[in-house]
């Protein structure tokens, strides 16, 4: 009996294990130091931090600590000037890009979609590169507020467009799971510049443009 639950255990460890290249140790980010942090937090709020379940658990919140603040050390600009000269003058827009990202209050997730649209001024980006965007910018330390003006700033310097429209929505974790507790809940931001700032006409296209199958 004993030795078919240590069988089932180490079946279920090793599922869990995310294996040691999911993120290098050559990562910037200090794991020898998460990893004490997070065996003083198991014991702060009451655990043993030898018992077996626990054991692999410091390394392992490290590594899925390194891999969920990488974009604190990448530049998401490199992204932004792979860009090539069209004559196109219509917008752009690419919709439903999820995300995962972490609240900065809470050390929470929270994920959702992001829609960025932009009215190009000669210059047209790669259409992968503004999800490569949104990757780098939600895998930091966030609040959804600076988030959305992060990529929308981005954009509007490397891209010289005429217009940029940033949607997000999130679901937040730590208004999910804790606090008021409303799971459902979303939370929706918009950072508009440029022609969708000041010209209502434009900014109503794109809206339309992002929630029109939606009304
Ligand atoms: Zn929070």
């Amino acid at each position: 009996m004993a030795d078919s639950a240590d069988t089932s255990y180490d079946t279920l460890s090793s599922e869990l294990d995310d294996g040691p290249a999911a993120a290098p140790e050559k990562s910037p980010v200090d794991q020898a130091r998460i990893r004490r942090a997070v065996r003083e937090i198991l014991a702060a709020v009451g655990e043993d931090p030898d018992r077996e379940g626990l054991l692999e658990t410091p390394a392992r919140v490290a590594r899925m600590y390194a891999e969920l603040f990488s974009g604190l050390h990448e530049d998401p600009r490199t992204h932004l000037r792979k860009v090539f000269t069209e004559k196109y003058d219509e917008v752009v827009l690419v919709k439903d890009i999820s995300f995962n990202s972490m609240c900065e209050h809470h050390m929470l997730p929270f994920m959702g979609k992001a829609h960025i649209g932009y009215l190009p001024n000669g210059r047209v980006l790669g259409l992968s590169k503004i999800a490569r965007v949104v990757e780098v910018v939600s895998k930091r330390p966030q609040v959804q507020e600076r988030m959305t003006e992060t990529i929308a700033d981005l954009m509007v310097e490397e891209l010289d467009a005429k217009g940029v429209a940033v949607v997000i929505e999130a679901s937040h974790s730590c208004m999910t799971m804790r606090g008021v507790r409303k799971p459902g809940s979303v939370c929706v931001t918009s950072a508009m510049r440029g022609i969708f700032r000041s010209n209502l006409s434009s900014r109503s296209e794109i809206m339309t443009l992002i929630y029109g199958d939606r009304r």
